[in-house]
């Protein structure tokens, strides 16, 4: 039977949730120890672990079918893939940063300037369409750090929660790019590829979904069954069963993450009691 190959980074930032996004989704692979090579034992996929740089190549190149790779990465080496599907994690922005004590009115303050940055390709694109002519240093590692040496006027790097930045004395003043880790594929896959592939999909979705959503159960008294069904009305409607307690019934349903605590205060206004909210393994809808 046919496999389909995945790229993975091999160590960094996206490796752990690479690999428990696969775990979540049933896969197990054959050696955790990371070696080049890793085969599932219960799905048809093998993993390939590598430098995060290096997967869009790859999977362009047909080394591999699929990856997981930042769409920083993506954008930055230019190949054109299928974003399969955006995974939620390793978010993150591309930002433009000066000196803190540096004024900036906007962005034509940047003219003329030379940036720093690991990223020239998304920056030049960037700089092109606001009509900026700016010199672009590209360096690899510690971009941060090259104002203060004198190397650069200004950065454009990863911002996450901006303590980076800070302790470098720079500020963002603008933000270029927002960035997630994603499922790529090449556009050319056989057959029997995209099949397997089509599965994984269905599987992380499946996972996701159960992410966003918790389990829900409560006693509620019958004359508020109404009011408390429209405020849960979960995948299709919620389980309504009588409690030995006459007047009270026992409702199930399933609650969306976002919604969790205005749904939790309308609840209690419409008397539910003994609410349990319980994390839910895996979702099909
Ligand atoms: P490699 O050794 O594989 O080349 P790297 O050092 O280039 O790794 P990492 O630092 O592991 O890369 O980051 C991988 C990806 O994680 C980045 O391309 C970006 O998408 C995301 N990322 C980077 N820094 C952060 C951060 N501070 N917060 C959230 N996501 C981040
Ligand atoms: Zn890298």
């Amino acid at each position: 039977m046919e496999n389909l190959s995945i790229a993975i980074q091999k160590s960094g930032r996206l490796s752990e949730q690479s690999l428990d996004l696969l775990k979540e989704s049933g896969i197990s692979l054959a050696n955790g120890n990371r070696k080049l090579l890793s085969a599932a034992r219960n799905f048809p996929l093998e993993a390939v672990f590598l430098r995060d740089d290096d997967i869009p190549q790859y999977v362009f190149d047909g080394v591999t079918d699929v990856g997981i790779v930042g769409e920083n990465v993506i954008m930055e080496k230019g190949f054109d893939l299928q974003i399969t599907e955006r995974l939620g994690f390793a978010r993150c922005r591309l930002s433009i940063a000066l000196p803190k004590s540096e004024e900036y009115k906007g962005i034509g303050d940047l003219d003329g300037k030379r940036i720093a940055t690991s990223y020239p390709e998304i920056l030049g694109t960037f700089l092109h369409e606001n009509h900026l002519d700016c010199e672009i240093h590209e360096i690899s590692g510690s971009v941060e750090i090259a104002p203060g040496i004198g190397l650069a006027d200004a950065i454009f790097d990863i911002v996450s929660t901006g303590s980076t930045l800070i302790s470098n004395g720079l500020k963002e003043t603008e933000v270029v790019m927002q960035s997630e880790a994603v499922l790529v594929a090449r556009k050319e896959l056989s057959e029997g590829a995209r099949e397997i592939l089509e599965k994984l999909i269905f599987r992380i979705r499946a996972v996701q979904k159960s992410k966003n959503n918790k389990y829900i159960l409560l006693n509620a008294p019958n004359d508020k069954l109404d009011d408390i069904a429209a405020v849960i009305p979960g995948m299709k409607s919620p389980t309504v069963m009588p409690l030995a307690e006459e007047g009270w019934s026992s409702v199930h349903s399933v609650l969306n993450e976002n919604d969790f605590w205005d749904v939790i205060d309308k609840l209690r206004e419409f008397g539910a009691q003994g609410i349990l909210v319980i994390p839910i393994e895996k979702m099909i809808t």
